[in-house]
Formats: C-alpha cells, sequence, structure tokens
C-alpha cells in the first residue's frame, strides 16, 4: 500500500516539474539553422522557448488546442500539424477530445479542412482505445485521482477497479474506481468491537446492496454506512464509471471476509 502512496506522490511531483519546465525546440536550427539562423532563433528561443513556455498563463493542452484550430483553419495539414497533433497528445489530448475539437472546427473552419485533419489525427491517435478515453474522461470529473490497478484485491471483485490512498492517518480513506459494471464479490466486515465501513458517492452511479433487501444507488454525496457482520457488495453501475470514498471505521480486530462474486443475473436483474 506504501507503493500506491509513492506513485500518487511521483504523479504530482511531475506535474510541479513540468508546470516550471522550459519548451525545449531545436527544429528551427535544425532544419533552417544555416539557410535562415534569424528564423531558427525566433522559432526555437521565443514561440517555443518564451511563448510556449508561460505556463503559468496559459497550460501545455489549452496552447496545442489553440495551436491545431489556428493551423486547421488556415488548411495547414502538412507535418506540422502532425508536429503539433502528436504534442497535443502528449498533452493529454485524448482520442475522444481530438474528435469533438476538429468537428467543431469544421463548422467554422470549413468541410474539406476537417476531413483533412481527421486523417492525421487518425493515425497519431491510432493506438489509443475508446475504453482508454473513458477512464481519462472520469477522471477529468472527479476530484480525487483514481490511482492504480486495484491488484491487490482483484480476486475479490468482477472487472478491473483502481484504488487511490486519500488518508492514511486518523482514518484510513481509499478511493475506489469501478468501471461499468465492476463490482466486489459479497462481502462481511468484521470486527469484535467498533468496525464496519461507510461509502461517500464521489463520481458517477452505482449500487450498494445488503443479502435480502433491494440495492439502493449511490450518486455523488450518497452516504452509506456499513454495520459489521453484514452481508453485501458494492460497485458500478452497468453503463457508468462510478467512484467512491471506503472509510474503514476504526475497531478492534478488523477483518474483510470474502464470499462468491455477484453473478451476472443477480447484477443484470439491478437495470431492468
Ligand atoms: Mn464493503
Amino acid at each position: 500500500m506504501n507503493r500506491l502512496f509513492l506513485f500518487a506522490l511521483f504523479g504530482i511531483l511531475t506535474i510541479n516539474v513540468m508546470a516550471q519546465k522550459k519548451t525545449v525546440q531545436t527544429a528551427g536550427r535544425d532544419q533552417l539553422g544555416e539557410f535562415a539562423p534569424k528564423f531558427a532563433q525566433l522559432n526555437d528561443d521565443v514561440l517555443f522557448g518564451e511563448v510556449w513556455s508561460r505556463t503559468d498563463r496559459l497550460g501545455l493542452r489549452d496552447r496545442s488546442i489553440v495551436t491545431i484550430t489556428s493551423l486547421i483553419s488556415q488548411g495547414i495539414t502538412d507535418s506540422s500539424l502532425t508536429y503539433h497533433l502528436q504534442s497535443a497528445k502528449n498533452n493529454g489530448i485524448t482520442r475522444t477530445e481530438i474528435a469533438e475539437i476538429i468537428t467543431h472546427i469544421g463548422f467554422y473552419a470549413g468541410w474539406p479542412k476537417a476531413w483533412a485533419a481527421f486523417r492525421l489525427a487518425k493515425e497519431v491517435w491510432s493506438e489509443d482505445t475508446a475504453g482508454e478515453d473513458a477512464k481519462a474522461a472520469f477522471q477529468r470529473g472527479m476530484i480525487f485521482p483514481i490511482g492504480e490497478p486495484n491488484t491487490a484485491y482483484a480476486e475479490y471483485f468482477t472487472g478491473n477497479s483502481y484504488l487511490a490512498p486519500i488518508s492514511r492517518e486518523q482514518v484510513s480513506v481509499f478511493n475506489v474506481t469501478f468501471e461499468p459494471r465492476c463490482r466486489n464479490n459479497w462481502h462481511i466486515h468484521n470486527a469484535v468491537k467498533g468496525g464496519g465501513q461507510m461509502l461517500v458517492g464521489v463520481a458517477g452511479r452505482g449500487w450498494y446492496q445488503e443479502e435480502g433487501k433491494p440495492a439502493v444507488e449511490i450518486l455523488p454525496g450518497t452516504v452509506v454506512h456499513i454495520p459489521v457482520g453484514v452481508r453485501h457488495w458494492h460497485g458500478a453501475a452497468s453503463g457508468s464509471w462510478f467512484a467512491h470514498l471506503a472509510i474503514e471505521v476504526p475497531g478492534e480486530s478488523t477483518s474483510t471476509q470474502w464470499f462468491e462474486p455477484v453473478t451476472d443475473e443477480e447484477y443484470d436483474r439491478l437495470h431492468k
């Protein structure tokens, strides 16, 4: 679990370093250094070294959107657009977003320009699957991190889940993210004294069900109190990513007892 925390910390540090990092560009000098040294210097040192580097005023991701919009609007769909599409991808623009951006540009700049841009964008985002985009889109709408794949408990889950530690002191709190249809097995939180679990819906739509009772919908802000000794499961709804905070209520000799998975038949009954 400590490793998960370090991962999260490392991610934040990397972003901070990136925010201060100067954009280094040598394309001008590489391609035009001898033929047009002044143009090369303006390109590398001023356009990239100064303007692109002012990330405290406007981030790289936004600058990428401005740049590709400008290029496509002028009908520039050569290797310079490919370069800027690639850097837009590096700056965090997803496959779903670039499709939306170019569709939008098409109405203002012209249909054939959008067609030409799509041919290049398809190549740049060729390896990205729609599934990865859905995860990125879910993360953008959520204040807590998705974290790392929940490999430690994968055997007790149907589908893919992710864990991010939120608090490791006083009360342990994790943000648990479920892909659509993902849910944990039937389980019981045990304790000799105290114990149990609280869930707080963070993003998307999910379910909580106690054995023998109807399932309860969890939406952002929904609070669920799970007493010790009650057999239950929690997870995403069929058509939605879902995240909840899992708060371990302190107690004596706390443990979780895992049982069989929630079958598709049981799960699909909730969506009829
Ligand atoms: Mn539970």
